[in-house]
């Protein structure tokens, strides 16, 4: 027996206090730790962002650390922490060496990666002298670093798998080397593993699971629920429409912000845009086609403060561990519900009410049927992403209470304050605009059409007359069209047309359903309740309107 099993060890929470400063546990804390800690038993922590996750395998690592009590600097065992990227293991290294090593300590933490100049942190890493070794997959799997831990004989007391849902083939994080985190387990059969993701998804959460071969994992599961965003979803109009809102709401609400554009074009056009609106010294722009040195850049300034604004594709992400962005939108859907909530996660961490505003157009999430957004997955996974698209269109266009529908989308209890929640786009609309309306003259026109010969909306505007219906445009009757194919009364059937390039291009084939040849047939009016889009359509007109009796 050592002298270090002789003394006693500290309480966890003493350790708490000592070392991290906190009075208490956090809800679900203690009893993660203390699995791990006390039973070596599995763990897998799904958690919001902000819940306080990191402290589950921190708190370990720095309880054993302590218990050595009176030996040299080399911890009783050490916490391997495996972490998708460089940046956010080095401000964790960081953050730890600053607050929670003592005077007079060496460093307690250290990562290894290709970008680790020192090469000594290494071989004292593998000795058992930092408490926490955070680690690239590409580090843990390939260098042997595995191998030399067993053949040093270093105590791993367990291994941290940060943003375990890296490992899902089919999610918006994915990463290749994840996939093989399930070695660990054969290397090392009887060291603990803890996983952790925000991810709100169960079928994340079943193939986190699974691929890291976690044996009855305790699995500790708080709600998603995030009651300080505010959830809106508008009609996307052209760019430079979009970048003017945004503008005129940050100028009212400044704070740090977020816009995700889906592709490197459109971020640098909306850029462009927010810059000659709010000044370029402002915005930064943030995609995998800058360099290192440019994306880094805008990194630091968003994260210290220096700059407000980064428009950005989904390259920015992981490692935006800034508690008070006021604000995410996506101008343009991202692809699956998950990226959404993850997203839409990053804003608020701190609590304070924050917003989140949704653009989309029918068309944004039809694009995402066609081959380029779905190359080079397998069919299965093919599945499970047009799911989750279609799980975030009808969350888009279903004028439900936001955050109820998200709860509800993941699986969770009815919430506490029932069915809305009084600060989302649809909880504020004045209830005028949700009650129904009679549609009956130019839904028949439309299904009349349709029942001659169902087809594209290309095919049906050609056989309308302009002016047919008085105050119905064609651009207000697609949007009755649509409100008509998700009311049931038409068929809409995505179909894909092979382009020259290879490509495939979908669009939406109409047809007429029993419900919609009722309706022709019968005198019933057709009551339907608008959509926003309709709704959006009906205020412009009422604008130009106005206009001309000013004139
Ligand atoms: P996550 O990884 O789940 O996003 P973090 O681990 O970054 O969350 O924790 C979020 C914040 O909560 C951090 O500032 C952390 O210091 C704080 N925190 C964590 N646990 C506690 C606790 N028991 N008491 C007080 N603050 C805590
Ligand atoms: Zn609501």
């Amino acid at each position: 027996m050592s002298a270090a099993t002789a003394t006693p060890s500290p309480p966890l929470a003493q350790t708490l206090l000592d070392r991290f400063g906190h009075e208490g546990f956090r809800r679900g804390q203690k009893e993660a730790v203390e699995a791990l800690v006390q039973e070596q038993r599995d763990v897998a922590v799904f958690w919001a962002t902000g819940g306080g996750k990191s402290l589950c395998y921190q708190l370990p690592a720095l309880h054993a650390f302590d218990g050595k009590a009176g030996l040299p600097q080399r911890a009783q065992g050490i916490v391997v922490v495996v972490s998708p990227l460089i940046s956010l293991m080095q401000d964790q290294v960081r953050a730890l060496n600053a607050t929670v090593r003592k005077d007079g300590e060496e460093d307690i933490a250290c990562f290894l990666g290709s970008s680790q100049p020192d090469p000594n942190v290494l071989s004292r890493a593998v000795a058992g002298m930092y408490a926490l070794v955070y680690v690239s997959p590409e580090k843990l799997l390939s260098f042997g670093l595995m191998d030399e831990l067993i053949q040093r004989q270093t105590r791993v007391l367990a291994f941290a798998i940060d943003e375990a849902h890296c490992i899902c083939e089919w999610g918006a994080d994915f990463r290749r080397e994840y996939a093989q985190l399930g070695r660990i387990r054969e290397v090392f059969p009887n060291t603990p593993i803890m996983a952790l993701t925000a991810t709100a998804s169960p079928r994340v959460r079943a193939d986190i699971v699974e691929k890291l071969k976690l044996r009855a994992p305790l699995t500790c599961k708080g709600s998603f629920d995030r009651p300080n965003l505010e959830i809106a979803v508008k009609s996307r109009p052209a760019l430079a429409r979009a970048a003017n809102e945004i503008a005129a709401d940050f100028r009212k609400r400044p704070g740090p912000s977020i816009i995700y554009c889906a592709t490197r074009k459109l971020v640098e056009e909306m850029a462009a845009a927010l810059g000659s609106e709010l000044g370029p010294d402002h915005v930064r722009r943030y995609h995998a086609g800058l360099s290192d040195g440019e994306r880094s850049e805008a990194h630091g300034l968003f994260i210290t403060g220096q700059i407000s604004i980064v428009v950005a594709t989904v390259a920015f992400g992981m490692g935006i561990d800034k508690p008070d962005v006021r604000r995410v939108i996506h101008y343009g859907p991202p692809k699956t519900m998950e990226a959404y909530v993850q997203q839409i996660g990053r804003a608020g961490r701190d609590g304070l009410p924050s917003q989140c505003v949704l653009y989309f157009q029918e068309q944004d999430f039809i694009n995402y049927g066609s081959d380029f957004y779905v190359s080079g997955l397998s069919p299965e996974q093919r599945q499970a992403v047009e799911a989750s698209t279609q799980k975030l269109r009808n969350f888009s266009r279903r004028l439900q209470c936001r955050r109820y529908q998200l709860l509800k989308a993941f699986e969770e209890e009815d919430p506490s304050w029932g069915t809305e929640c009084g600060t989302c786009d649809v909880c504020r609309m004045p209830s005028k605009k949700l009650v129904m309306r009679d549609y009956t003259e130019p839904a028949r026109l439309l299904m009349s059409k349709i029942y001659s010969s169902g087809s594209a909306w290309t095919h049906i505007q050609k056989r309308i007359e302009p002016g047919a219906v008085k105050g119905w445009s064609m651009p207000k009757l697609r949007k009755l069209l649509e409100m008509l194919a998700a009311e049931g009364f038409v068929g809409a059937e995505e179909c894909k047309v092979k382009l020259q390039n290879g490509f495939n291009n979908t669009f939406v084939k109409y047809s007429l359903l029993p419900a919609g040849r009722a309706a022709l047939q019968t005198q019933e009016p057709v009551l339907l309740t608008p959509s926003m889009f309709l709704l959006d359509l009906e205020k412009e007109d009422a604008m130009a309107h106005n206009k001309r009796y000013d004139e």
